[in-house]
C-alpha cells in the first residue's frame, strides 16, 4: 500500500468550480485559491440556507468515537470514506471537517486529512498553511494581545491589573519553550515586565468563536465580549472595553469564508476551523457545517476525541448554539483501540486475545448508549486494519448486536475509498431516514453550572461524582455573578478514559472526577471545566515528525502523513 502521502500525490483532482458546481455553488460565489481550493461566499451562502428552508431537511451524521490509542482512530478517515461511500450509493453527500494544525503536523500524530484512498485533497496544501486561516487567527489573537501591553503601558482607562492579564500569546506550533515567558524585559521604553505565555492557535479562544460565528457581525461581537483582564477592582476588562474586535475582524474577514475542497473521488468537502478538543470544543465552523446542510442531502463531520468528549460537546455546545440537529451518529471503533481498552499493552495489540477484545467492549457499549442518551440513532463502524483478526471482528459484532443493539459494520474505506464504506453509507441512510432521531440536548441552560457538570460526569462518564476544589468553586460562583451561568459547560479531560485517569479502561465505575479549575470563554459562549493537567501548548517528542519531512529531488514533499 504506498503511503497517504504517495496517494494523495497521484489522485486527479478535478477543478474546484466542477466540485463546486455538484452542490450548486456558482462561479461568481467562489474566491479560489489556486484551481483546487476556494473560499465560498457568505452572502452566497446566507442565500442558499434561506431557500434550503423550503425543502425537505437535509441530514447531519456525527462521526465520533470509542476513547482512542494516541494514533487516532480513524475519525477523519471514517468520515471522508462515509461521504464518499453516501455518493456510492447515489446520496448527494457533503464533508465538513477541521482544519489541520501545523503543531500536530510536525509532531507526534501527522496530518489530518484522513488516510489511505479516503482522504481530503491538496493534501499538502490542506496540512500546510492552507489558505491561511490559521495564520490570521493567530494574527488577530496576537493583534489583541499586543493592544493589552500597549494599553497597560500607556496607563488608559479602563485599568488592567497586570498580573491579572487573562489573554495569553499564540503561535501555531509545538514550542514546549515558550509555555511560560517573561515579557516586556529591557528597561522603561518596554513597558512593565510581566509573565506570561503561548498557547497553541488552536486553543486560542478566537478559534473557538471563528468556529461558532454564525457571520461576520456575530463574530465581532464574540470577540468584543472576550475577557482580556481583570481591574485593580477585580472587575472583568473586555476585548471591546479596548475597542480590538473591529479590528481583529477586518483581520479575519477572509478567513471566515468556508473553504471548499475535494476528496479523493471528488466529493465536496468543506475544511473550516479546528479548535482544540478540550479547552475548546473540537470540531469544525458552524458556517462549514450549516453551508454543507444548506447544499447537499447528507452531511458528515466528526467531533475532535472519543464521544465521552467530542460528541458531547458537539450536541451540547456546537449543536445547542448553532439549532442544529444530527440524524444519526457512527460510533468509529478499531480492533487495537478496543484491545487498549480491554487493558493490553502497546507492543502486543497485534496479537489474537479474544478476552482483551470482549473486555474492551465495555468502552463501546457506553458510548452507544451515551449517545442514545441525545435521542440519536447509532451505528458502529469498525475502521478495518490490514491483519486485522477475523475472529475477533466477529466477537465485536456479535456483542454489539446482541448486547448493544447496534449493528456494528466492518469498513475498508481506507483500503478501499467509498465502496468499502457502502454497507456503513446504507447503515446510516437507513437511520436517517427511519425518523428515529428526536435530538435534544443533555441538560437545561437554567441548570447550574456545578449541576451540569455533575449530569455530564455522571451520565456520560459514570462517574460516582465530581468533587470541586475551593478554588474552582470560587471561580464558578464569580462566574455565575457575573451572569455567565446560563453558558454550557465545555470540559477538558484526558481523552483516553471515560475517567480523569487514563489508566482506568474500559468502562470505569466508582470514581470522582476532579474539577480543578474552571475558565470563562465568554465570547466563545462556555465555561471550561479543567479535570486535570491540560496542555494549551503541546512539544515535540524526541524525534518530530519534521525530522523526516523535506522536498524531494523533484521538490515534492516527502514524510508528510
Ligand atoms: P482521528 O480523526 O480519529 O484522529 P484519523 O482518521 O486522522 O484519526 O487517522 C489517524 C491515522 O491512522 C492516520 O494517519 C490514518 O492514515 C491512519 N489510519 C486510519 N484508518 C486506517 C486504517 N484502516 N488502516 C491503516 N491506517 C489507518
Ligand atoms: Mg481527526
Amino acid at each position: 500500500m504506498p503511503t497517504d502521502i504517495e496517494i494523495a500525490r497521484a489522485a486527479k483532482l478535478e477543478p474546484i468550480l466542477k466540485i463546486a458546481e455538484k452542490i450548486g455553488i456558482p462561479a461568481d460565489a467562489l474566491e479560489p485559491y489556486g484551481t483546487k481550493i476556494a473560499k465560498v461566499d457568505l452572502d452566497f451562502l446566507a442565500r442558499a440556507q434561506e431557500s434550503a428552508k423550503s425543502r425537505p431537511k437535509s441530514k447531519l451524521i456525527l462521526v465520533t468515537a470509542i476513547n482512542p490509542t494516541a494514533a487516532g482512530e480513524g475519525k477523519t478517515t471514517t468520515s471522508v470514506g462515509l461521504a464518499d461511500a453516501l455518493r456510492v450509493i447515489g446520496k448527494k453527500s457533503v464533508v465538513a471537517l477541521r482544519e489541520p494544525s501545523l503543531g500536530p503536523c510536525f509532531g507526534m500524530k501527522g496530518g489530518a486529512a484522513g488516510g489511505g484512498y479516503a482522504q481530503v485533497v491538496p493534501m499538502e496544501a490542506i496540512n500546510l498553511h492552507f489558505t491561511g486561516d490559521f495564520h490570521a487567527i493567530s494574527a488577530a489573537h496576537n493583534l489583541l494581545a499586543a493592544m493589552i501591553d500597549n494599553h497597560i503601558y500607556w496607563g488608559n482607562a479602563p485599568a488592567i491589573d497586570s498580573r491579572r492579564v487573562a489573554l495569553r500569546r499564540v503561535v501555531d506550533m509545538n514550542d514546549r519553550a515558550l509555555r511560560q515567558i517573561v515579557v516586556s524585559l529591557g528597561g522603561v521604553a518596554n513597558g512593565y515586565p510581566r509573565e506570561n505565555g503561548f498557547d497553541i492557535t488552536v486553543a486560542s479562544e478566537v478559534m473557538a468563536i471563528f468556529c461558532l460565528a454564525r457571520n461576520l457581525q456575530d463574530l465581532q461581537e464574540r470577540l468584543g465580549k472576550i475577557v482580556i483582564a481583570y481591574g485593580p477592582d477585580k472587575k472583568p476588562i473586555t476585548a471591546e472595553d479596548l475597542k480590538a474586535a473591529g479590528a481583529m475582524t477586518v483581520l479575519l474577514k477572509d478567513a471566515l469564508m468556508p473553504n471548499l475542497v475535494q476528496t479523493l473521488e471528488g466529493t465536496p468537502a468543506f475544511i473550516h476551523g479546528g479548535p482544540f478538543a478540550n479547552i475548546a470544543h473540537g470540531c469544525n465552523s458552524v458556517i462549514a457545517t450549516t453551508a454543507g446542510l444548506a447544499l447537499s442531502d447528507y452531511t458528515v463531520t466528526e467531533a475532535g476525541f472519543g464521544a465521552d468528549l467530542g460528541a458531547e460537546k458537539f450536541l451540547d455546545i456546537k449543536c445547542r448554539k448553532a439549532g442544529l440537529a444530527p440524524s444519526a451518529a457512527v460510533i468509529v471503533a478499531t480492533l487495537r483501540a478496543l484491545k487498549a481498552q480491554g487493558g493490553v499493552a502497546k507492543a502486543d495489540l497485534g496479537k489474537e486475545n479474544h478476552a482483551a477484545v470482549k473486555a474492551g467492549l465495555a468502552n463501546l457499549g457506553r458510548h452507544v448508549s451515551n449517545v442514545r442518551k441525545f435521542g440519536l440513532p447509532v451505528v458502529v463502524a469498525i475502521n478495518h486494519f490490514g491483519g486485522d483478526n477475523e475472529s475477533e471482528l466477529e466477537i465485536i459484532a456479535k456483542t454489539s448486536r446482541d448486547e448493544f443493539g447496534a449493528e456494528a459494520i466492518v469498513c475498508k474505506h481506507w483500503a478501499e475509498g467509498g465502496k468499502g464504506a457502502a454497507k456503513l453509507a446504507e447503515k446510516v441512510v437507513e437511520l436517517a431516514e427511519s425518523g428515529k432521531a428526536n435530538f435534544h440536548v443533555l441538560y437545561p441552560d437554567e441548570l447550574s453550572l456545578t449541576e451540569k457538570m455533575r449530569k455530564i460526569a455522571q451520565e456520560i462518564y459514570g462517574a460516582k461524582d465530581i468533587s470541586i476544589e475551593p478554588a474552582a468553586k470560587k471561580q464558578i460562583a464569580d462566574i455565575e455573578a457575573l451572569g455567565f451561568g446560563h453558558l454550557p459547560v465545555c470540559v477538558a479531560k484526558t481523552q483516553y478514559s471515560f475517567s480523569t485517569d487514563p489508566t482506568k479502561l474500559g468502562a470505569p465505575t466508582d470514581f470522582t472526577v476532579p474539577v480543578r479549575e474552571v475558565r470563562l470563554s465568554a465570547g466563545a459562549g462556555f465555561v471550561v471545566m479543567i479535570t486535570g493537567e491540560i496542555m494549551t501548548m503541546p512539544g515535540l517528542p524526541k524525534v518530530p515528525a519534521a525530522v523526516n519531512i523535506k522536498l524531494d529531488d523533484k521538490g515534492q514533499i516527502e514524510g508528510l502523513f
